[in-house]
């Protein structure tokens, strides 16, 4: 029996590095581009282990769970990390990251997040771009959350890797990233005696066995279902343009914000200043007294399907997020959205009335 996931031919080496092109045409850089096979964390931490190791002192800035975890990479590769944090309602700004430059002037690799789509901020990359070239580290972006978000240009900004993900924004599928990577970065990875080798984390073996080779022959097996479906989603970006995509971004971004403020009922958008907010997901602070996991799971009991998830962590009892992204990324699933979570807040409100009405006819 035929069935379109099966029974596929191998993808070629041609195709794949045209896939490569069309990622760098996204990005519009003019740097090499790796496609790597699985999830944004692979290249993550390959782009760490690359580059970093025990002669390392890294500027790691944490503006959500996912700068937590850059830095264990870091201190595990033997670097030695200054963090700045910044609280997650906010964003980090150019001067913060100017300052610790100019306390640490040892720091030769910077690590950033973009957007934050668990925290729902994104922070100000073309400014703290111009400071960390100025000052000379190497540039490391997360930038997962952010493409097709929302403007991004690493070669504009200064940025040595930037990561991307297909699955957010894009549209695209999970099990494929890719990362551009900069002579820099790569001169600063080859001189890297920690760096992986022959290893799955490794970019120089890409390099080696597949860009200076003339990118003729595959080193692997290639992903061939996600790299359709990344190809398929590149596609589908160029035909509707991809200003027209951040746009869409930023118009629910802005309506849900405006949307969770006219709801009332208590609910505050989780990142004080617009500018902060992340285009990719919308963070709401909820009420005192109530709890937000409570709340996502009676929207979600009435209306299952919709985007909503409570934060993570420390963070379940006060944040909602709603991920408006990708095929999300529509005024129909925002105002869905917040119509159920109306509905869910007047319910968890009403049940601690009539249980403290209870408790006090009780007592
Ligand atoms: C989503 C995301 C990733 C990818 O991680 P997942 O575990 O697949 O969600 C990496 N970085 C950032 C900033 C993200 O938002």
């Amino acid at each position: 029996m035929s069935h379109p996931f099966l029974d596929l031919a191998p993808l070629t080496a041609a195709h794949f590095a045209a896939i490569e092109q069309r990622v760098a045409r996204l990005l519009g850089t003019g740097q090499d581009v790796v496609i790597t096979q699985g999830e944004a964390l692979l290249p993550l931490e390959g782009c760490i282990r690359g580059a970093a190791g025990p002669g390392t002192t890294a500027l790691n800035v944490i503006t959500g769970p996912y700068g937590q975890t850059f830095g264990g990479w870091l201190r595990d590769c033997g670097a030695t990390v200054v963090d700045l944090a910044v609280p997650f309602h906010t964003a980090v700004t150019a001067e913060q990251i100017g300052q610790s430059l100019t306390e640490h002037p040892e720091i030769d690799f910077v690590s950033l997040v973009h957007a934050e789509a668990a925290t729902g901020n994104t922070n100000p990359v073309a400014e703290i771009g111009a400071v960390v070239r100025e000052h000379g580290a190497l540039f490391m972006l997360d930038a997962v959350a952010s493409v097709a978000a929302e403007p991004l240009l690493p070669d504009a900004w200064g940025v040595d890797l930037c990561v991307i993900g297909a699955q957010k924004a894009m549209g695209g599928p999970a099990g494929v990233s890719a990362v551009s990577v900069s002579e820099r970065a790569w001169r600063r990875m080859a001189a890297n005696p920690a760096a992986p080798r022959r290893s799955y984390l490794s970019l120089l073996d890409w390099k080696e066995r597949w860009i200076d080779a003339g990118r003729a022959a595959l080193p692997h097996a290639p992903a061939q279902l996600e790299m359709l479906a990344l190809d398929a989603c590149l596609e589908r970006i160029e035909s509707v343009g991809l200003e027209t995509v951040t746009a869409r971004h930023a118009s629910v971004a802005a309506a849900t914000r405006a949307g969770a403020l006219a709801l009332g009922r208590g609910l505050e958008p989780y990142v004080y200043e617009a500018r902060d907010a992340a285009p990719v997901a919308t963070t709401l602070r909820v009420p005192a007294g109530v709890d937000a996991s409570d709340v996502v799971a009676r929207a979600l009991a009435a209306h299952p399907g919709l985007p909503l998830v409570a934060g993570g962590g420390a963070l379940s009892k006060e944040m909602i997020r709603v991920n408006h992204y990708g095929p999300d990324a529509t005024t129909e699933t925002v105002d869905a959205c917040l119509a159920a979570l109306g509905e869910a807040l007047d319910e968890a409100t009403g049940d601690a009335m009539g249980q403290a009405l209870g408790e006090a006819a009780a007592g």
